[in-house]
């Protein structure tokens, strides 16, 4: 069975308080692209779970939120067969997109499938808050309000269709550092959630963009400065409007135009300032996967 994990972007992230547990509350637009890891599982004569991947880096043991979702679901159903799982990444790692909470989506789907447990998505979606709090998210897609953690969602109408520019520069942002950075009694303005949701509404794709705004964008550019430089590079050449996703360092760009998304792709890896240069639909579609 193929799947894919698909990545998100945030058009609209506000943090609005730390509870006491240590969380953040946080109100989000997040948005589905067409750009994705693909996970390929099937079942396997030994028990237990295997997972590789092509890039070396990253953990293949239960540090990765592939294999942590699979162990979950075969734990709480006592699935003795074995599980053999192979990811292709695609999604940067570590930017914003939520590749490892897809990831993590993607297995959830899977497993369920494969091993035919009959979990509604809404019952896969309780069990994923407790690998992340974007991973019930991840399972759902498409556009979607986040409150709480992250975990509490209310779908949105699908955005009128449009491109997106993904451009990450080589430098590493922790979400950890992005919240010790943030002031929450500094912020003085907050991202206009409520208007963007008006818009969303009302299918008013300019109004929207023009309230794209990320609360953690100020103090990460002011540390990498070439985060501001790819989105202003991205607003020269004809993005609606373009801005850091998530805790960073992505930057994404709306464009309404598919030449002009083609040829700011082409600049923006012409410049080198950014390391994965990728142009992408955005997805419309709600639900855990689409096999290939
Ligand atoms: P978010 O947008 O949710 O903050 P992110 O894009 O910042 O996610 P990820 O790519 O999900 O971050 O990965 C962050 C870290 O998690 C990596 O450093 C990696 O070691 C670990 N990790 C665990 N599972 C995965 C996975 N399936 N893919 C990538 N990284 C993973």
């Amino acid at each position: 069975m193929r799947l894919r994990a698909m990545a998100k972007i945030n058009l609209g992230l506000d943090v609005i308080r730390k509870r006491e547990d240590g969380y953040h509350e946080v109100r989000m637009i997040m948005q589905t692209i067409r750009m994705y890891d693909t996970l390929d599982i099937r079942k396997k004569q030994t028990p237990g779970i295997s997972l590789s991947s092509n890039l070396p880096y990253i953990p293949c043991d239960d540090r990765n939120l592939a294999y942590r979702a699979a162990k979950l679901l075969m734990d709480e159903f006592q699935i003795k067969e074995g599980l053999s799982m192979k990811l292709a990444k695609a999604i940067p790692v570590a930017a914003g997109m939520a590749g490892g909470s897809s990831d993590a989506a993607a297995a959830f789907v899977g497993v369920n499938r494969l091993f035919r447990l009959g979990l509604t998505e809404e019952e896969l979606m309780k069990r994923a808050v407790k690998i992340g709090a974007d991973v019930p998210y991840c399972v759902m897609r498409g556009t979607a309000l986040a409150e709480g953690i992250g975990e509490k969602l209310t779908p949105l109408a699908p955005l009128p269709d449009c491109y997106v520019l993904i451009g990450k520069p080589a430098v590493s942002v922790s979400t950890k550092t992005a919240y010790e950075n943030l002031n929450l009694e500094k912020i003085g303005r907050h991202p206009d959630i409520d208007g963007m949701l008006q818009d969303i509404s009302g299918g008013d794709l300019y109004g929207l963009t023009q309230k794209m705004e990320n609360v953690f964008e100020p103090g990460i550019t002011a540390k990498y400065p070439v985060i501001r430089q790819i989105r202003d590079f991205m607003e020269e050449r004809g993005a609606l409007k373009a801005m850091m996703s998530g805790s960073g360092p992505t930057v994404f760009g709306i464009f309404d135009d598919k030449r002009m998304l083609y040829a700011a792709a082409e600049d923006l890896k012409k410049s080198g300032l950014a390391k994965t240069v990728f142009a992408a639909r955005i997805y419309n579609r709600r639900g855990g996967t689409e096999d290939e």
